[in-house]
This record gives C-alpha cells, sequence and structure tokens, in this order.
C-alpha cells in the first residue's frame, strides 16, 4: 500500500507550528511564538489542551454526565439565561444555526434577517436553501443594523408570515456590533410575535449578553472563539416560547430535534456518542471564565479592542487603510476589519504578516475578500499579544512600503494610560 508522503511522519514535513516540534525531526523550529489573531478559531489556552488530552471514558460513566451538565450548567451561566434549556451538537456554528431552522421555521414561513454583512447572508442563504422564505432588512457596508428599519419590516408583514428574526451579534467579516437592546425594542414596538434568535458566536464571552434581559427567545454560539477551544461544538439555548413553537412545528427532523434532546442521557442528548474530550474541554474554558470573572473577561477584551482601535486610528492617517465599521460604539471588542486602498494587497499583508513576524491575522470574507483583512482580538489574548500582534503587523505594512503613522506605539501609549494609577 502506498502511504501519502503527509502521512510518512505524524508531523506535516513543512509546517512549522509552535516550539511544541522541536525535536521531532520533521519541522523546522519556529523560536518563541507565532501568534494567533483570527477570530476563530482562537488561541486555545494550555489549561484546556491539557483536560482535552484525557482518554475516553464509557459511555456509562457518570463522570461523563457531571461533565456534561457542568458545561450546560455553565454556558446558561454565561449566557444569562435562567430557565432556558440547552443543547449542545457535535458541529460547527453552521449546524447550529441548521438546528435553530429545523425546529423554528416550517416550510413556506419566513424569517426577517436584518443585513450585517457576510454571517447575517450565509445564514439567510442557508435559510433559503431549507426551503424557507428570508425577509432581509438590507445590509449598510460599515454600519449596524438600523433597529427603525427592523420595526418597519416586521409592521410589513401584515399577513404574519415571518416566524423570527435571525440577528447576528458581532458580524465577525465587517466587525460590526449591533444594539441588541435596540433590536428587542423594535420588535416590541412593532408588536410583532416573532421569536427573537440572536448569533452570539463571535461575541460570546467578550462582549456583554444577557439573554434574560434581552428576552431572546434562542441563543446560537459555537467553541472556536470567545470558548477558547477548537472547532467542533456548537450549542443553542431555548426559552420556553421558543421550545413551543418548536413543539408545533411539523417539519420532519431528527438528528438536530430539539424534543429528542431533552433526555437524561448522555448519548440521546447528543443523538450518538458524545464529543467527550470537546466537553472537557469546554468545561475547562468555562471554569478559566468563571474563575477570572466574567466581568473582568469582558474589560479585559474592551481593554485590548481600544488599543487596536488606537492603533488603526493611527495607521489610517497614512491614507491607506481605514477601519471598515465607520460608528466607533459598533466597533467590536472581538475583530477589527481594516479596509485596505486598492494598489495595497490584504494578502500580501497577512502572508508576510505570518510568514516573516509570526503574526496570524485573517483575511476578508464574502464582498470584502481581497479588500480587507481583519485582527482577531478576542478569546486567550493579554497586553502582550495584543502588542506583538501590531508591532508584527505594522512591520509587514511598513515593509510593503505601505503609509501607515506610528499605530503600534499609540496602542502602547493607550494601555499604559488604562492601567495609569
Ligand atoms: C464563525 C461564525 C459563525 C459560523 O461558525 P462556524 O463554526 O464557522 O460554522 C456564525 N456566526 C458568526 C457570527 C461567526 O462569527
Amino acid at each position: 500500500m502506498n502511504v501519502p508522503p503527509s502521512f510518512a511522519s505524524p508531523f506535516a514535513p513543512t509546517a512549522p507550528t509552535s516550539p511544541a516540534t522541536a525535536g521531532s525531526g520533521a519541522a523546522a523550529r519556529i523560536p518563541g511564538q507565532r501568534l494567533l489573531h483570527s477570530p476563530g478559531p482562537t488561541p486555545i489556552p494550555d489549561e484546556v489542551l491539557s483536560a482535552m488530552h484525557r482518554q475516553s471514558m464509557d459511555l456509562a460513566d457518570p463522570r461523563l454526565d457531571r461533565i456534561i451538565e457542568a458545561c450546560e450548567t455553565g454556558l446558561l451561566a454565561l449566557l444569562d439565561a435562567p430557565g432556558c434549556d440547552v443543547y449542545q451538537y457535535a458541529a460547527n456554528g453552521h449546524g447550529a444555526w441548521e438546528a435553530t431552522i429545523a425546529n423554528l421555521v416550517a416550510p413556506g414561513r419566513a424569517v426577517l434577517v436584518p443585513g450585517t454583512g457576510h454571517f447575517s447572508e450565509s445564514w439567510a442563504i442557508q435559510t433559503e436553501a431549507l426551503d424557507r422564505k428570508v425577509v432581509r432588512v438590507p445590509w449598510r457596508p460599515g454600519y449596524p443594523i438600523d433597529p427603525q428599519a427592523v420595526e418597519d419590516a416586521l409592521r410589513a408583514d401584515t399577513a404574519g408570515e415571518i416566524s423570527a428574526v435571525f440577528v447576528v451579534h458581532t458580524d465577525t467579516a465587517s466587525s460590526v456590533s449591533n444594539d441588541l437592546g435596540a433590536i428587542r425594542a423594535a420588535i416590541d414596538a412593532a408588536g410583532h410575535p416573532a421569536l427573537m434568535v440572536v448569533d452570539v458566536v463571535a461575541s460570546l464571552g467578550a462582549a456583554p449578553y444577557s439573554m434574560r434581559a434581552l428576552r431572546a427567545d434562542v441563543t446560537i454560539g459555537a467553541s472556536q472563539k470567545g470558548l477558547m477551544l477548537p472547532a467542533g461544538l456548537a450549542f443553542v439555548a431555548v426559552g420556553p416560547r421558543a421550545e413551543a413553537v418548536a413543539r408545533a412545528n411539523p417539519t420532519p427532523r431528527f438528528y438536530w430535534d430539539w424534543r429528542r434532546r431533552r433526555d437524561a442521557i448522555g448519548y440521546r442528548k447528543f443523538c450518538g456518542t458524545p464529543p467527550q474530550q470537546m466537553l472537557m474541554g469546554l468545561e475547562a474554558s468555562l471554569a478559566l471564565l468563571f474563575r477570572e470573572g466574567v466581568g473582568q473577561v469582558l474589560a479585559r477584551h474592551a481593554r485590548l479592542a481600544g488599543a487596536v482601535h488606537a492603533a488603526v486610528a493611527v495607521w489610517r492617517e497614512g491614507g491607506a487603510i481605514d477601519f471598515f465599521c465607520k460608528v466607533p460604539p459598533a466597533r467590536s471588542v472581538s475583530v477589527t476589519t481594516i479596509s485596505v486602498a486598492e494598489g495595497a494587497d490584504p494578502e500580501a499583508i497577512r502572508s508576510l504578516a505570518r510568514e516573516r513576524f509570526q503574526v496570524a491575522a485573517a483575511g476578508g470574507l464574502g464582498p470584502l475578500a481581497g479588500k480587507a483583512f481583519r485582527i482577531g482580538h478576542l478569546g486567550d489574548q493579554n497586553e502582550a499579544t495584543i502588542l506583538g500582534a501590531l508591532g508584527g503587523i505594522e512591520a509587514a505594512l511598513r515593509a510593503l512600503r505601505i503609509p501607515v503613522g506610528p499605530g503600534a506605539a499609540a496602542a502602547v501609549a493607550a494601555l499604559g494610560a488604562a492601567q495609569r494609577t
């Protein structure tokens, strides 16, 4: 049998990753660390990696049930979702999107999707692919959702076709964060019975969120962003109104069905074998968040995002790059999308930053592909990782002769001022 060359060694021959590969005889070692500043997947803390580095249990082991229960309790606490149920899936965020569509929306009925960028549009397209109608509130590039437009669209639904409003809290592509309280108020003002469904995949564990205060009916999350895990675990928190709508929905469904997942037995909760190591990791990551204190976690994200914004505000003075999000209070604490003027290539910036300066940033998505790059600043980040990222990216910009002001120095000043006693 021929073994493909990449399987001949347990380590890929040309992909240096971290000092851990030193001595493997395969990868060239990079000294120090490569900083990961993608807004997902985000860096995985050592505590989470070691929690996952454990042997599987037999499916009847009561310790497995305890881990699943700890994850459920922890997620509901983090979401501030008392009285809700949480259903977890061995899936990425798109799986939780599909679960929500399958359970809440009968074919022929509609959802309202206010445009936030690439992610709201991807969710809308997935909804249409499953034979449900989508009413769009048009995306305004660089701006958050206009709550008045949401209210108007709901008032215009005189036939009562719309079952739910699908809202993306932070659109990871545009780096715009939306005012969820204003959207709740718009649904209330329209007097429309639509359910409020919120995607917090990119904001949970970074920006404040309370399912209770918002009276949100469903919240959707995934593991690989603020929760600091690999991709592969997604969840929905479901309130009583949404449970009732799901129960009355006749759509055929099996794997995604919330009714099947209401069960004390782990094997049935997951509609099959639970992804044990992901759950071990989630238990550890929730413990990290609660030990630091959720308030402190959110304050850290705000402070680090402030440093990134301070840097971009100075870089943009050179005239070649700019914030994609035009409204400062709507700039996300998780990620910053940076538009690049014609003539400068964001992929060249990213590739030089990664390969030469050991800073891995993300690219532009959807309509921003080739026109922007993104700096992720959520999850397991601190002052040093943020300053390292800004320094490396600025070095790449200068190496490519893209005119920018001294932004990294501005970030140092902002962090120093934030700490002044
Ligand atoms: C990343 C992301 C998703 C999709 O998650 P996948 O795990 O990549 O399927 C959905 N919504 C938002 C806002 C995201 O940032």
